[in-house]
């Protein structure tokens, strides 16, 4: 079970309060086309909404909002150049700090260009991101910054957990609830919530096939690391960290099952989300109702399937949209491994 050091109901809904200003509720909007395919109401959370296109700017505001005037004007700092990275450092400039994203030199120009366009800082150093990270931790060291990881954070965690507050509220019968997986970070604060307010409901998590972390740590009983594979779900990839501290016992705790996914299921999901919901996801973003399709879960009663974000290739989606994708394009096009935490 999860400790005295663990993200319960109190932290997510004082999480609530700070993020009231900051990140406005999601849209839940119900989708004809996945409750005729599951025969249950299905109701899409559409955390794509949020600013910088993913949920994780509920996770960087609240953290950043604990800080203290002290602490924030000294600085914040992470190695994340997806979409936590961004996250960051809109939450920063919103609250008048500054924000430093240390990254390799391997990052696409493109993607550097991003986080510096919302105002952070960039800390261009070595070759890998365990050298970003060292970079990072330097920062801490040297400067004082504060160091905001992507998911194995209290206030991250309970920052996601908001929405997990959002579902539980608007569904008094919720059943299941598909959340995508990678640190886990979301589901962990998901689960928090969701178990807490409709203890009847199932949190279930989804991962791609291709390099899932925490289910391997979750099955080998501790955290493990695991071999990076190009993915269309390149926001999941990545480790948990073998000295993970939150996410870990707190997905160990709470979630029912965690489902795996090929490419190709997750290309389907990305294409059904267009097609039939006019949402455009990102392949992390598509896992659950990727796992519906697949018929991986079976729904007993109404459910919640968590869009968590849209920062996808916009030509990758449209040949995903228009058939002409193939999961061999993708192990190709993909720049590989040595990206961990960088992706999340
Ligand atoms: C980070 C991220 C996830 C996974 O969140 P974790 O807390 O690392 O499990 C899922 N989807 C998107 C779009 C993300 O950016």
């Amino acid at each position: 079970m999860p400790n005295s050091q663990s993200v319960g109901l109190s932290e997510i809904q004082a999480a609530r309060q700070r993020l009231a200003q900051l990140a406005l509720p999601t849209p839940l909007l119900p989708s004809a086309a996945l409750s005729a395919v599951c025969g249950q109401p299905v109701l899409l959370k559409c955390e794509a909404r949020l600013a910088t296109g993913s949920f994780k700017l509920r996770g960087a505001s609240n953290a950043v909002a604990v800080l203290g005037d002290a602490a924030r004007q000294r600085g914040l700092v992470t190695a994340s150049t997806g979409n936590h990275g961004r996250a960051l450092a809109h939450a920063a400039r919103i609250a008048g700090a500054r924000a430093v994203v240390c990254m390799s030199h391997l990052v696409p120009a493109n993607k550097v260009a991003a986080v510096r366009a919302l105002g952070a800082e960039i800390h261009l150093v070595g070759q890998s991101q365990d050298d970003a990270q060292a970079a990072v931790e330097r920062l801490v060291e040297d400067q004082g910054l504060s160091e905001i990881p992507p998911f194995d954070h209290r206030d991250v965690i309970a920052g996601q957990g908001t929405i997990g507050l959002e579902i539980a509220e608007a569904m008094p019968d919720l059943e299941l609830v598909l959340v995508p997986l990678s640190g886990g970070g979301l589901a962990a604060g998901v689960a928090a919530a969701v178990k807490a307010l409709r203890p009847r409901a199932r949190v279930v998590a989804v991962s791609m096939a291709r390099g899932a972390a925490m289910h391997a740590s979750l099955a080998a009983g501790k955290p493990v690391a695991v071999a990076e594979l190009p993915t269309l779900a390149d926001s999941l990839g990545g480790g948990i960290g073998l000295t993970n501290r939150y996410s870990f016992a707190l997905c160990r705790a709470l979630l029912d099952d965690v489902i795996l996914l090929s490419e190709e299921e997750i290309a389907a999901g990305i294409r059904h989300a267009f097609t039939a919901d006019g949402e455009t996801v990102e392949g992390a973003g598509a896992v659950g109702i990727a796992a519906l399709l697949a018929g991986k879960v079976t729904a007993r009663g109404p459910v919640a399937v968590l869009l968590s974000g849209d920062n996808i290739d916009p030509a990758v989606h449209r040949s995903i949209v228009a058939g002409s994708w193939t999961a061999t394009a993708t192990a190709t096009a993909t720049a590989p491994c040595r990206r961990q935490a960088a992706l999340h």
